[in-house]
Parts: structure tokens; sequence; C-alpha cells
């Protein structure tokens, strides 16, 4: 007998060439993938108590028709029936609107069933359906199902039902027994039957469980599958450096290190000094002390004889890190440099030949690293900052200038944990979870833009201070051009209303690198005292005393990219102070601007975003590898993530797992997956 995944739906009664020609464009080809169109939601159809229904709610009631119903045309071809309904003991009125036939059916004290919403106040129904006849007991919730083109949810109801008949019996359980007894789950045959024909909640409910707890388990066992086979059978390189030279170098800091700053850069040092490849994500809030544990992690790969690379989004953000590099390194004979695409001509041959030659230790640089003619002698370490700004493919790109070398990946948005181990599973996961003492809490306010004025005098009292500001512009994501364009008038409005008392600078996407670069030197050396910026100032700009910002339009944007711009302030030992300007009409934009006020704690607010705003859109864009599920949800079925997610690591390491022929379901789909030919290591 053929798999039901390789068993087309023409086989189903009922369906012929050209539906199953609308199903394909919905991606439903084979009876499984018909069996697992579930239904989105449930029409419940069934029998309520009137004086228990709430103003405005859907209801369907069973009653009889009093009285003669009555007519009315109005307009063209308008109409409106009203008759009345004794529901159990109470009269309610109906209307029907534009279906004037219905007179004729209605007899007096005929039974019949109606579905509307229901007026309190007016005592009215107002009717979608009616059944002429009293409700028949097998049609009391139904499924709904998406569909495309000429399919009905009716029809799609009767696929499925003949396709449940017909080919029911031969679903499998993906799942080992074992599994099945320790979560009490039914089976997936009952479940997949359960969910297309609701009994009632409770069976719903477990149906659910099985589906929620088997799509999470398989996705743990292929990722961490993956991990597992890049840990064993990956060829990297056992760098080996001087350790007295590194603790020589992290004592000439400025600074002690943080004992989370610690910690992670011994988790890194080790996995590049084990022969293994490192494939590992290194997460820290905003001015945590990132760039300080990359250079030192840069430094010990130099030691070892390798060549670094750190690859940063902005050009912006990979000066800042070439110069904070160059002072770290400046009493050492480490060469830092830098390459972007404003590099040209005989400098850039310079620079390209002496990395070839291994002149150079460090590079850093943008999307620029990754061209072709971008040669390292011996690249041993491929560090990427604000990693998911940049596609899989580009990351591979640089990973592969160098034979196996070690990976890091740094981010400042925190990724809530859920996130975390679906996204980045197949990655390890270092968390600055500390601050560098001395730093005082960012004070937040909320503004209505209104208050500009009161703002406004509160930024000049920072100023007479002799600190600076950032002014983040309106923002208006669907054009650059108005971007430019609204910073250019914040910048008109602020110069005349200080009126020449303090430099304004100005910062958008349409300066040229040079341009953009003397703009940031001017406010870095307090030359100018505010910057009015569009949004390009968000990741990595360090002035620490910067102590003010300013946020236009804060409602439009999420809490992790609110949560990044403030962290450009902070940075000093000084009171620092953000202000969202704001007028939020929904519940959830005021939620967020509360939020804001009342946390500085990045992994607190990454977890509310994921909340507000679902896991598709977390980092901005939909392309961010976040798997998309089919029945679970991230964030609601959490648990069920932990608790899979642990039997998967407890699976893979068991010997059983390999040989008993429970398993072998779940063996197959880590082996279909391709997991382990190599090919997606990323
Ligand atoms: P991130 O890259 O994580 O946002 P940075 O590396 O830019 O943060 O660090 C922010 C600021 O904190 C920098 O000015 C840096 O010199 C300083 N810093 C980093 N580590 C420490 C530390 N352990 N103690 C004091 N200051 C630190
Ligand atoms: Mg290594």
């Amino acid at each position: 007998m053929s798999k039901l995944s390789e068993t087309s739906i023409t086989n189903v009664k009922g369906i012929g060439e050209e539906t199953a020609n609308s199903l394909h464009s919905m991606g439903i080809e084979s009876v499984e993938d018909l069996l697992m169109h579930l239904p989105y939601r449930y029409e419940d159809y069934r029998l309520r108590d009137i004086s228990e229904v709430k103003h405005d709610e859907k209801i369907t009631v069973e009653g009889k028709v009093h009285g003669e119903p009555s007519l009315m045309y109005y307009g063209k071809k308008k109409s409106r029936l009203t008759f009345r309904v004794f529901v159990g003991s109470f009269l309610v009125k109906a209307v029907c609107f534009n279906r004037p036939f219905y007179k004729n059916k209605l007899a007096i004290n005929d039974t019949i069933t109606l579905t509307g919403k229901w007026d309190q106040h007016r005592q009215t129904i107002t009717v979608m359906e009616i059944h002429f006849g009293p409700l028949t007991g097998e049609k009391e919730v139904e499924p709904v199902y998406s569909v495309k083109g000429n399919i009905t949810v009716k029809q799609m109801r009767k696929f499925i039902h003949s396709a449940l008949g017909e080919y029911g019996d031969r679903i499998d359980d993906s799942l080992p027994p074992v599994l099945l007894h320790k979560y009490k789950l039914p089976s997936k045959k009952e479940s997949i039957s359960a969910l297309h024909n609701p009994v009632n909640q409770q069976v719903l409910k477990g149906a659910r469980r099985y589906l929620v707890y088997e799509e999470f388990l398989m996705f743990q066992l292929k990722i961490q599958a993956l991990r597992k086979y890049q840990r064993e059978n990956s060829q990297g390189i056992s760098q080996k450096f001087a350790e007295n030279d590194l603790t020589e170098f992290i004592q000439a800091l400025p600074f002690p290190l943080t004992g989370a700053q610690s910690r992670v850069l011994n988790e890194i040092l080790s996995d590049m000094s084990s022969p293994y490849r490192m494939n590992r994500l290194l997460q820290g809030d905003v001015g945590s002390g990132k760039t300080v544990v990359a250079a030192i992690a840069l430094y010990a790969s130099c030691l070892s004889g390798y060549q670094g690379a750190l690859m940063v989004p902005t050009e912006i953000l990979a000066e800042q890190h070439a110069q904070s590099l160059s002072g770290l390194f400046a009493s050492i004979s480490i060469r830092v440099e830098l390459l972007t695409s404003s590099v040209k001509g005989k400098r850039r041959r310079e620079l390209l030949e002496q990395l070839q030659n291994g002149e150079i230790d460090i590079l850093i640089g943008t999307h620029a690293l990754i061209q072709d003619e971008v040669n390292f002698a011996r690249l041993g370490l491929v560090i990427t900052d604000e990693q998911h700004r940049f596609g899989v493919g580009q990351r591979r790109i640089l990973r592969e200038k160098g034979e196996s070398p070690d990976v890091l990946f740094m981010t400042a948005t925190p990724i809530p944990r859920t996130l975390a181990i679906t996204a980045f599973g197949e990655m390890d996961v270092s968390i600055i979870d500390e601050m560098p003492a001395g730093r005082k809490a960012i004070e937040t306010y909320w503004a209505k833009h209104q208050m500009i004025d009161r703002v406004l005098s509160f930024v000049e009292k920072e100023l007479l201070k002799g600190r600076q500001a950032y002014v983040i512009c309106p923002l208006i994501e669907e054009s650059e051009k108005l971007d430019v364009q609204n910073a250019i008038d914040v910048h008109d409005m602020l110069t005349h209303y200080y009126s020449g008392k303090w430099k304004i600078g100005l910062m958008h996407g349409r300066l040229n690198s040079e341009e953009k670069e003397k703009v940031m030197q001017e406010f870095s050396d307090n030359m100018a005292q505010v910057l009015v910026s569009t949004t390009v100032v968000e990741v990595g700009v360090n002035v620490p005393n910067a102590t003010m910002m300013v946020i236009y339009d804060a409602e439009r944007f999420g809490l992790s990219q609110l949560h990044q711009l403030r962290g450009r302030v902070g940075r000093g030992s000084e009171q620092s102070y953000c202000i969202l300007l704001a007028d939020p009409k929904s519940e959830v934009g005021k939620e967020r601007m509360k939020i804001m006020t009342e946390t500085n704690d990045g992994f607190v607010l990454s977890e509310k975003d994921l909340e507000l705003r679902g896991p598709g859109d977390f980092f901005g864009r939909k392309q961010s590898g976040v798997p998309e599920f089919k029945v679970a949800d991230m964030v609601h079925d959490y648990r069920a993530l932990e608790v899979a997610r642990q039997d998967a690591y407890d699976l893979l390491h068991s010997q059983s797992f390999w040989e008993d022929g429970q398993y072998e379901g779940l063996r197959n789909v880590i082996e279909e997956s391709g997991v382990l030919d190599g090919e997606k290591l990323d």
C-alpha cells in the first residue's frame, strides 16, 4: 500500500481533475496534505440559552414562529423581513434583510433554527442563516477551512470527510508509544479525526496537544541532530594561543571585564581551541560590552597565527568598530584595517594585497568583506554583528573565505528564549546578562506630541549641563525619501527653536559615507550638541556624552527597535533620559509605550515584543529564519516547546533511539530532512 503522502488527492471520492488543480494551488497534493489541512476555526451552532448571550454575540437558537411575518421593501431592491419567535419562554424579534422569499416559508408555530447576531437592547436577532426545522444533532460545531478559487468551505468539508472515511485508518503515529503513553496523548488518527469532527472542547484540546508536540519534537530533533552532527563531524581548526599574552591584554584594558563577559569569553575561547568548528551566538543587550569580547577573541585568533574578520551591517558601525579596535590594539603589533565600499582605487588594491599576504591581522567591514576579490591568507575567526541583518547566504560566503574558520554571531537584539531555541537551535548560545558596573538605568518618559515645547526645554537643560542629545525623526517606512524630508524638517525646526545656541547635526540615509562620517565625527567630538537622525543610528553608535534621546512617532516602532535606539544613550556615567513622543491609538500601542517606561531589560522587552507582534515579525522582516509552524504557536505553546526540546535532546543522546524499532519513524524524519548530509551547515 502506498503512503498517504504519495497518494494523489484524485483518489478521493468527489475530487476530479479540476478540483484537484484548485487544491494543488493551495499546496494540497497528497491525501496526507488534505488530511493535514486543518480548520482555522469552528462555527458553533450549538443552541444557547438566550438569557446568557451577551450583546452583539453570534448565536444559534431554536424557536417557534409567532404571528405573521411582515415584509417591507425599500431602496431599489432592498427588503426587510421581520417576525417574532418564541425561544423557550422568551419572545424575541428576528430581522432578515434582502431575502423576501423566506416570508412564504415561515408558517406560524413552525419550529425553526436561527443563526445571527443578538442585539440585547432591542431583543432582536439579525438573521444570517435560517434552517427551517429543528437543529439536527450532528451539525452543532462545524470546521471552517481556508479555501481558494472556486472551492467552497462546504466542499472542502466534504472532501476531507471522504478522505477521512477512505484513508483515515491508515494514519500512522509518528510518535512512539513511549511518548504517547508518557503524555497521555490520543493517537494521531484520533487527533486528526477529532480536529475535523470536533466532539467537544476536551477532545479538541487533546488532539491539538498531539499535533503541537509532534511538530515541536520533529523540529527540535532536526535542529539538534544538525548541531550534534556539526559538533562531531565538522573539521575545524584548533586555535592555540599563548594564554599569557591574552591575559596581559585583558589586564591592560581600561576596565575589568564583568563576570558575564568573562564567562562568555571562556565559552568562546574554549570553542576556538577545540578541534571542532565554533558556531556560536553571542547575545547581549546594547551596551553590555560585546565589542571588547569580540576584540579579545579576534586577538586570540591572531595570537594563534590566524586572521580575523568582523562584518557589520552599516558603514558607520564599521568605522566605529575599526576605531575602537585600533584603540584597544594601539600598543600591540596587531594591524586592524577597514574595508567598505568607500575604500577605492589604489588604497583598496593595496589593502587587498596585504590581506592576502597576511600582513593585515584583523579586517573590519560591511558587505564589502564578502566580495570575490577579498582573500585572506589564513582566516581563523569570523564574527558577524547584528547577524539577523545578513542573509544566510552572505554569512556562508564570508565563512568560506577561510578553511573552516570559527564563527561567532553577535546580536544586541535580545532574542526571546522560545525564538532562540527554534530559530537558532543549531547554534550554541552565550549570553551577556550583566551590565558594566556604574551604569545608571535610563529614565524613560512617554509624552504626547503636543508637549513638544516642554520636551525641548527639558532637552536644553541637559545641553546646558554640557551633555548631548539625539532626536530620532518620524518614521515613514514606505518611503526613505519622506524619512529624509522629515529629518530635514525637524532639523530646521530645532535650528530655529534653539536659534543658533547649539549646533544641530543632521544624519540620514541619503548622505554618502564621507558625509555621514563627518556628521558622526562632529557629534562624537561635541562640535554638534544635537544630532537629528533617521533610524540609521540604530546600531552600535557610541557617544557616551549623549544623555538624551527624543524619539518621534515612537508608537510606530517595535519594542525591540525602540530599545535599540534607546541604547544609544546611557553609555556614560551620567544619568540618561529617553523621551517617547507618541499618540498611540490602539491599546497595544499604549501598552508598548507603558512597557518602555517600565523596564530597561532587553530580554523582558523582547518577550513582550514577541507576544505583541508574533514570531514572524519579530526581526522586522519575514525572512528571518523563524520557522513557521502549522499548528503550534511558539508564544502560547512555549511549555510544549521546552518539553519537546528536552525530549529531543534525551532521545538523540540515548543509545536506544538509534537502535530501537519504535523510533524508526523519528529517525526517518531526521534522515529525510537532510541535516545529516552536511548540506545545511550555516
Ligand atoms: P555593545 O557592543 O554590547 O552594545 P559596547 O561593547 O559598545 O557594547 O560597550 C559599551 C560601552 O561600555 C563601551 O564604551 C565600552 O568601552 C564599555 N565597556 C565594555 N565593557 C566594560 C566593562 N567591563 N566595564 C566598563 N565599561 C565597559
Ligand atoms: Mg576551533
